[in-house]
């Protein structure tokens, strides 16, 4: 060790001796002393590292009181709260996916002030079943027999496969074997769930006789999977789920060994949103016509509700799904519960549900009324930035539905774009991200901060974007 190094370590402060120090002696009023003792260790092992590395802060016991002093407070500011999403992606896994409808939010409200019916039934005056509270919900929506909610779509496919397909083999085209965000991968999800894999077909191309070829004693699921992040183009051939059940049917007669048909459809959808759009997307309902056993899909995507993952199919196999461990494992808790049914009570009223569930709504608002947005947001920042310092423009713009619920599906919208005059472009976008109350995400196209007013969703947060903008423009 060189001597300097000696002399830095042997100048840092000794615990005792910045609890002292006025910066924290006022924090002890509030945090208890051992806290604030860890905070400060925390703070002193980081500076020696530091020092051993060669790469030596500047010191004294003030600064390490100041650094503790950050440390301790860090741990009471929330972590994970509000954002303001103005880029555009209307389900963004990052921050948060779907926003929930007002009675959504009502009745987690009303369910996690208090103590609920969560596993009780009030007319037996005995306990009831926490599959219950939607599940009549899912199959009206849906026209399922049965359905089962869990934690996530993922859990959802890992219980189907574990349940119906351990130790036997289950088929999917080569063109499905899709990766998802956060290493959900088909060919792993195979491997835990103890289904053999068997991959059919090619990447372009994949027919009818390759899954009936394919087909041994040892099948039990053919498997589609929605490509919900990519898409195939040109030379393509996809085996639909009508002939999945063909050929299910077929074998079924010839040998009396069932085959089942399983659709992982990603998003999920219980309307039709082709007259909003440039949307093909099959409703969950129409799977399970076109002959699919089990249909799983997200709670949080397209159907805008809460994190969850729903399987829908004869009650028969809902009710192995129930039987099997992982239900206990991947079971949701009451305010999710609270949340989805909440959700899936505006899908009940029907075209409704297009203007009440916010997901919903921002897919499928047209242009024109987001066009009024953008006007009224490039007021609000006329009203508070001069020209001189940045000039706004309302512009055509797209964006997108998000990744993970339908390939690279643009929506026509406008955007109100802001170029500085004076500062930065990109220490702006910092700005509205570090700095502002809400952290505001925005995005930069060619040398201009740009707000897609689609996923702002009130008057507020409109004025938050205006405001946040100001205060950028004021500390230059
Ligand atoms: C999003 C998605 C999943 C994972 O769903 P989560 O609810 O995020 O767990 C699985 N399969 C497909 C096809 C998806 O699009």
């Amino acid at each position: 060790m060189e001597t300097s190094e000696r002399k830095l370590l042997k100048n840092l402060p000794q615990v005792e001796e910045v609890l002292k120090h006025s910066l924290m002696r006022e924090l002890g009023e509030t945090m208890p002393h051992e806290r604030l003792a860890n905070a400060v260790r925390a703070e002193i092992g980081e500076i020696r590292s530091r020092i051993l590395a060669g790469d030596a802060p500047v010191f004294d016991a003030e600064s390490v009181a100041a650094g503790a002093r950050s440390r301790a407070l860090g741990l009471l500011e929330p972590s994970l709260r509000r954002v303001i999403n103005a880029t555009g992606v209307v389900i963004h896994t990052n921050i948060g996916r779907s926003v929930m409808a007002p009675a959504a939010i009502e009745a987690v409200n009303d369910v996690m002030k208090g103590y609920s019916t969560l596993e009780y039934d009030v007319d037996t005056m005995a306990r009831g079943s926490r599959h219950d509270h939607c599940e009549k919900l899912l199959c009206a929506l849906t026209g399922a027999e049965a359905a089962i909610a869990v934690n996530n779509n993922a859990a959802a496919v890992v219980m189907v496969l574990s349940e119906f397909a351990a130790g036997h083999e289950a088929i999917v085209s080569r063109g499905e074997l899709i990766e998802l965000g956060g290493s959900f991968r088909i060919p792993d999800i195979m491997r835990q769930s103890q289904a053999h894999m068997v991959e059919v077909g090619t990447t372009n191309k994949t027919h009818p006789f390759d899954f009936e070829n394919a087909i041994t004693d040892e099948t039990t699921i053919m498997l589609k999977v929605h490509r919900s992040n990519y898409r195939i183009e040109g030379f393509t051939r996809e085996v639909s789920l009508s002939e999945m059940k063909d050929i299910a049917d077929r074998r079924e007669k010839e040998t009396g060994q069932r085959v089942l048909i399983y659709e992982d459809q990603g998003s999920g959808s219980f309307v039709r949103l082709d007259q909003y759009g440039n949307y093909t997307e099959a409703t969950v309902a129409e799977s399970m016509a076109a002959g699919a056993d089990l249909v799983s899909f997200s709670g949080d995507k397209m159907l805008g509700g809460p994190q969850c993952g729903v399987i829908c199919g004869s009650k028969e196999l809902i009710d192995r799904l129930k039987k099997n461990p992982l239900a206990r494992v991947m079971r949701l808790d009451k305010l999710t519960i609270a949340a989805l049914e909440g959700t899936l009570r505006l899908y009940m009223q029907g075209e409704d549900a297009i203007n009440t569930i916010p997901t919903v709504r921002m897919l499928t608002e047209s242009p024109e009324t987001v066009r009024m947005r953008a006007n009224r947001l490039k007021e609000m920042i006329d009203a508070r930035i001069p020209t001189s310092a940045a000039t706004t423009q309302i512009i055509p713009e797209v964006s997108r539905a998000g990744g993970g619920s339908l390939p690279m599906f643009n929506i026509d919208t406008y955007a109100v774009e802001v170029t500085p005059v004076v500062g930065d472009v990109q220490e702006c976008e910092e700005f509205l991200t570090k700095k502002c109350p809400i952290p505001i995400i925005a995005r930069i196209s060619k040398g201009a901060v740009v707000c897609d007013p689609r996923t702002l969703l009130d008057d507020e947060e409109l004025e938050i974007v205006a405001e946040g903008l100001k205060a950028y423009f004021e500390s230059l």
